[in-house]
C-alpha cells in the first residue's frame, strides 16, 4: 500500500515574504516581555537572547530554564502585534495547497493563536489538516528531535514519505537526518546536501510536487 504523502509547513517566513517584517516586529515584543514583564535592564536584552538561543534554541526555552515563566503569557505578549496592515489574502497559495498531492500541516515554534490568526489573515482558514504549534511540541522546538516526533506522530507521518519546508537551514537539517524530503526557502544554491530543494517563495513548490505527481514521477 502506497504511504500518504505529508507536507509540513513552517509558518513564520515561508508562508508568507521575510521582507514584510513580521518577525522583527515579534523580536521587539520579546524585548519588551523581557525589559518590562522582567525587568531585564535594556542593555541586557541582546545578551541575554543571544545566549538563550545559543543555549536553548529560543528566548523562551532559556527563560523556563532560569526562572517561573507562564509560557502562554509569554507567548500571548511576543504575538500580540499589528499584522493586518502587512498581510493579506493569498488566493494563489490557497490554489496551489489545494492542488497540492498530499496531506499538508502547519508546523511552527510560534503559538497556535500566532498560525491561526497569520493563516486567517493569509485567507488559509482550512487549509491545513493540522495546525502545530509551540503548545503542542511542549515548548520544545524544531530543531530539536522531539519536536519532529510530535509532529510526525500527529499525522502517523513517515519521514521518508513527508516533506518540510522551512525558510531555517538548522529545521531543515534535523528533518533530513530523519529521513525527510527537504525545500528549503532561501536564495541561491543549497548550502549542503542536507537541502533537496531551494525556492525564494514558497508558491513555487508547485514545480517541485505538482508536476512531479502529474508526470508520475
Ligand atoms: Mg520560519
Amino acid at each position: 500500500m502506497a504511504r500518504p504523502v505529508t507536507f509540513f509547513f513552517d509558518l513564520d517566513n515561508t508562508m508568507y515574504a521575510e521582507d514584510l517584517g513580521i518577525v522583527a516586529r515579534i523580536d521587539q515584543r520579546i524585548n519588551q516581555y523581557l525589559e518590562i514583564r522582567l525587568g531585564v535592564p535594556a542593555a541586557e536584552v541582546d545578551g541575554m537572547r543571544r545566549r538563550f538561543w545559543a543555549e536553548h534554541g529560543t528566548t523562551l526555552l532559556g527563560l523556563m530554564s532560569r526562572q517561573a515563566v507562564d509560557a502562554d503569557d509569554y507567548l500571548r505578549y511576543v504575538h500580540d502585534v499589528d499584522l493586518a496592515d502587512l498581510l493579506a489574502p493569498d488566493e494563489r497559495l490557497r490554489a496551489l495547497l489545494a492542488r497540492l498531492p498530499g496531506r499538508k500541516a502547519i508546523f511552527s515554534n510560534a503559538s497556535r493563536a500566532h498560525a491561526a490568526r497569520v493563516l486567517g489573515l493569509l485567507g488559509l482558514d482550512g487549509a491545513f489538516d493540522t495546525v502545530i504549534g509551540l503548545e503542542d511540541l511542549g515548548y520544545v522546538p524544531k530543531p530539536q528531535a522531539a519536536a519532529f516526533r510530535i509532529a510526525l506522530d500527529r499525522l502517523a507521518a513517515d519521514p521518508r514519505a513527508s516533506t518540510l519546508i522551512d525558510d531555517l537551514l538548522p529545521n531543515l537539517r534535523a528533518a533530513k537526518q530523519l529521513g525527510m524530503r527537504t525545500v528549503w526557502i532561501g536564495a541561491g544554491a543549497a548550502p549542503d546536501s542536507a537541502i533537496d530543494h531551494v525556492v525564494a517563495r514558497v508558491s513555487e513548490i508547485e514545480r517541485i510536487f505538482c508536476e512531479a505527481a502529474s508526470h508520475g514521477v
